[in-house]
């Protein structure tokens, strides 16, 4: 508990808005506050302060270069499975407490964002952030596509047979191109809410015989038995995310139409989402033990490595390069021309969730440690970034469209099939279509990689070979996923600073109802929990950077 309310004090301010002002400023907001008439402090104290202040960043970090340290040295050891994975426990409670948390996060942030917001801003907002995800994610397959036609991974790669078999039996069952679309729409329409949030729809296949009578030229009949592949569609395993988020969406949207009916909801939305933040925090604190054990343990766990690298360094090289290329330059400067600040001290604000995306290769995972970052550390508001984040940690999927590209261009290669203009097209639209369907969980982009393939006519049956080095590639895929989300937030956060009038900046922050109680309004309100809570922050925030741009 102490822990928790000593990062919340750490970065307080972001509740009175100083925070907000400092990321406004750019780059001070990972720095502690100074009072302007304190003598100035030695190097001494301001070294303790800037550790203090990045405290949780670099125990993060060093828990990811512990992890890889204490797994190579456990690896020598040779622990039985069993022994593994008693080892990695420390992990696998990290990730159950994520997971824990994913669903009462999701839904309680975008019903109360969705309520708080008048449904033009929510509109605007939104179709920034979808146009933004759109565009970065072809960016990054094009970056994909690119990359694998300069360094051709393919050619020279051969089939690693230590790993081959043992990733062939989980490769996922190829599925139609129109069933996995089919799939999503359903899935965005769950029919049973309780069960979304731990089941899916999926359409698999039974093969049903069919008898037919033909005639030859004789006129003797045979019986001819042909089989039809008919699409059966189950519940499987696994939270619908996207179902959740457009309920939860359209839920709010419904709740704010009801007017001061709807008021007791909002505000138990709102209580329930501060207290699931709360235990973010806490959690927050136990992300650099648990990171460290997730990269040790699945080091320890891992076979030979050294034969992946010989027959498939040259693909892993390419994702690898593409997701450095696209997370360090292209994100960071798209960044910046829209807002002219400079994007790595967003980035190192992000840095303890960027490391959470290595360790557990989930975006949904990663979600609630990206929101305090993102609130905390780079003054991004609550409005914006519990909205925004949990749609980008479900449709956002940078790195995932990237491997996908190198993927299908490198099975092409492999194949000696070579891959024509129209092809080309055809990978990056359908990668960057595709990755809305990727779950957000580990190899979740091996399972939509199987529509890109089919879309261009490559056998599936490679994926395998994707999948045996999908535990090092998830990593980077995840944390780029991650962080284009992280950056949309980031750039509507300055939208709605820079880009909008006084008065539409006031309507957004502004919680009204469009029910009978329009006239008195959710803000106007006394008790309303929006404006006393969130609105008002907001205020501040908002007002401290009018005063900076005056400045
Ligand atoms: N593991 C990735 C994520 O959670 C999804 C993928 O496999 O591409 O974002």
């Amino acid at each position: 508990m102490a822990a928790g309310e000593s990062f919340a004090a750490d970065k307080g301010a972001s509740s009175n808005g100083t925070a907000h002002a400092a990321a406004a400023a750019g780059e001070e907001s990972s720095q502690p506050a100074r009072s302007p008439g304190a003598p100035r402090s030695p190097a001494s104290s301001r070294l303790r302060g800037c550790l203090r202040a990045n405290l949780l960043v670099l125990l993060t970090v060093a828990g990811v270069v512990a992890g890889v340290a204490v797994g190579l040295g456990v690896r020598r050891v040779g622990l039985d499975p069993a022994q593994v994975l008693l080892f990695g426990f420390p992990g696998e409670l990290l990730l159950r407490l994520l997971k824990m948390i994913i669903l009462p996060l999701v839904v309680c942030s975008l019903v109360a964002g969705a309520a708080s917001l008048d449904p033009a801003a929510l509109g605007r907002l939104g179709g920034w952030a979808m146009l933004f995800f759109l565009l970065t994610t072809l960016l990054a397959s094009s970056i994909g596509v690119a990359l694998a036609f300069i360094i051709k991974p393919g050619e020279g790669a051969t089939t690693p047979k230590l790993f081959g078999a043992e990733a062939g039996e989980n490769a996922p069952q190829t599925k139609e191109v129109v069933d996995s679309f089919l799939d999503l729409i359903r899935n965005i329409f769950p029919s049973n809410l309780v069960s979304a949030a731990f089941q899916s729809y999926a359409t698999s296949y039974k093969l049903v015989p069919i008898k037919k009578n033909l005639t030859d030229e004789f006129g003797a009949v045979h019986e001819n038995l042909t089989y039809f592949k008919l699409p059966v569609g189950s519940e499987v395993e696994g939270m619908n995310i996207l179902g959740l988020v457009v309920f939860a969406i359209v839920f709010g949207i419904a709740l704010r139409k009801l007017g001061s009916e709807g008021e007791n909801l909002i505000k138990f939305f709102n209580s329930f989402n501060e207290a699931t933040m709360v235990l973010v925090s806490w959690i927050m604190w136990y992300a650099p033990l648990g990171i460290m054990f997730l990269v040790a343990g699945k080091i320890v766990e891992m076979e030979d490595v050294l034969v992946l690298f010989t027959s498939l360094g040259k693909y892993i090289c390419c994702c690898l390069v593409g997701h450095a290329i696209h997370g360090l330059l292209v994100l960071p400067v798209i960044y910046f021309i829209f807002t002219r600040r400079n994007p790595y001290p967003f980035l190192w604000g992000i840095v303890p969730a960027l490391a959470t995306a290595f360790g557990t290769s989930s975006s949904s995972a990663t979600l609630p440690l990206m929101m305090k970052c993102v609130e905390e550390k780079n003054g991004v508001s609550k409005h914006i970034s519990r909205f925004i984040l949990p749609i980008g940690a479900t449709v956002n999927m940078d790195g995932a469209a990237l491997f996908q590209c190198v993927a299908a261009v490198f099975i092409a290669q492999l194949k000696n099939m070579p891959l024509n203009f129209i092809q080309v097209i055809t990978i990056l639209v359908t990668a960057t279509a595709s990755s809305v369907g990727a779950a957000g969980i580990p190899a979740g982009g091996i399972l939509t990689l199987a529509i890109i393939l089919e879309a261009v006519g490559l056998p599936t049956d490679d994926i395998s070979l994707i999948l045996a080095v999908d535990w090092l590639v998830d990593r980077t895929c995840t944390i780029l996923n991650v962080e284009g989300d992280a950056f949309g937030a980031g750039l509507l956060q300055v939208y709605t600073e820079k880009t909008m009038g006084r008065v539409e900046v006031e309507e957004l922050m502004e919680i009204k109802t469009d029910g009978p109680d329009a006239s008195k309004g959710l803000g106007g309100g006394e008790g309303s929990p929006l404006i006393e809570k969130d609105g008002a922050v907001i205020l501040r925030g908002f007002n401290a950077c009018e005063k900076e741009s005056v400045m």
